[in-house]
């Protein structure tokens, strides 16, 4: 398998800190030799070689972590089956996912049920079919869960900072401190198994402080939980890992320092687990359209691809800046992307830097898009789903 090393930002000494890790993305070459068999529509090349070396880099950088993959960063069933040959549990926020999963033969005491907030009719599905933890963040969800499976293993969200993620979170979901003491007392009172505690740092998260901000509020909540007969053991310290594209990102080797660092002193008696989504797919894959149009209005230029908010390229939408690789040479020029839908919110990028000379025709190739695009992908205005090609 052929790999190249992503280009190495050089020009700031925040670059110094957190470029660390040489990171890997898939090479071209697989997709010039799928291109080389015509093009229809765009399409996601997975590479599963890369899925399996992420996994295993994770496990390595953090031996004591188990982790569970978020689903829905990319929930293809050949994803899913590289993750589950890899021994990886998983993480859903639905029903479909679960039995995506059951159908996979994920056993189901692998499978942690972590959105915050669950229809009633969800949790009966997800307890008749035997998932044993659950997530919460309000007494209203704590009562909800009891009533429905008294013997629930549960798991409180706690709310952490969010600084330095793209995606900031907080505000929700995770409860606060000053709820906190009120949820542990209706546990203790309706002889629930609140027995774990939980954060999300935020999607695309830069700042590696955040998980010791995290763990170590974990950390107060378990005494709390002590201190009231209840007994922790579990630590799910989340998602949030990041992977590179435009700006410089912390290693995992070096987020791992610190959460190593501070989970030295837990308990061997607390399970610990994260949820990357994210991190583990994310660089397998290129995302792959086509220029359908270009236009000069009012002397800026425009260029339409074939996928845009609605094919799959959303996450540009929230402040995600993907690298663009294109087969022209020309100098670059400012270039404002869109969609090929009819809707004024389907615009990718305003005055990006992309060659000149792109024009009808050319192929447009995305880097380490493998996480959140496909996933999202929706068939508005009559254009197709994008493919999924895995290799
Ligand atoms: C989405 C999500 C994740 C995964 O987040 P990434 O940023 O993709 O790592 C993990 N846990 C929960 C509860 C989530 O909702």
């Amino acid at each position: 398998m052929k790999m190249h090393v992503a280009t190495v930002h050089q020009n700031a000494s925040f670059d110094a800190i957190f470029d660390t890790h040489p990171e890997t993305s898939l090479d071209l070459s697989h997709v010039e030799a799928v291109l080389k068999k015509g093009y229809k529509k765009p399409f996601l090349i997975v590479d599963r070689a890369l899925i399996r070396n992420k996994f295993r880099r994770f496990r390595a950088a953090m031996p004591r972590v188990h982790p569970h993959y978020a689903v829905k960063a990319n929930p293809d069933p050949r994803v899913l089956t590289a993750l589950i040959e890899e021994g990886s549990g998983f993480e859903i926020a639905s029903i479909a996912e679960l039995d995506l999963l059951l159908s996979l033969g994920v056993p189901v005491a692998d499978i942690f049920y972590s959105n915050p907030i669950k229809s009633r009719a969800y949790v009966e599905y997800a307890a008749a079919k035997g998932v044993e933890w659950y997530v919460l963040d309000s007494v209203e969800e704590l009562r909800k869960i009891v009533s429905i499976k008294p013997d629930a293993k549960l798991y409180l969200r706690i709310d952490t900072p969010n600084i330095g993620s793209d995606w900031p979170l907080a505000g929700k979901f995770g409860s606060h401190l000053a709820d906190v003491k009120e949820i542990i007392s209706e546990a203790v009172k309706l002889k629930a198994d609140l027995a774990g505690v939980t954060f999300h740092v935020g999607s695309q998260c830069r700042n590696p402080q955040n998980w010791r901000v995290g763990i170590e509020r974990a950390k107060g909540v378990f005494t709390d939980m002590e201190q009231s007969g209840l007994k922790p053991r579990l630590l799910n310290i989340g998602g949030g890992y990041p992977v590179r594209h435009t700006k410089p990102i912390p290693s995992i080797e070096i987020i791992a320092e610190i959460i190593n660092a501070a989970i030295e002193d837990l308990s061997p008696e607390i399970h610990i687990m994260a949820e990357p989504g994210r991190y583990l797919v994310s660089d397998s894959a290129y995302f792959v359209c086509q220029v359908v149009g270009t236009a000069t209005r009012n002397g800026k230029r425009w260029m339409y691809w074939d996928a845009g908010i609605f094919g799959g390229i959303i996450e540009v939408s929230e402040g995600l800046r993907y690298e663009i690789v294109t087969d022209r040479k020309g100098k670059k020029i400012p270039w404002t992307v869109a969609g090929p839908t009819c809707d004024s919110v389907d615009i990718l990028m305003r005055d990006e830097l992309l060659p000149e000379d792109l024009q009808e025709g050319d192929f447009i190739y995305i880097p380490n898009a493998g996480a959140y695009t496909t996933a999202y992908a929706s068939n508005f205005n009559g254009f197709p789903l994008p493919d999924v090609i895995v290799i």
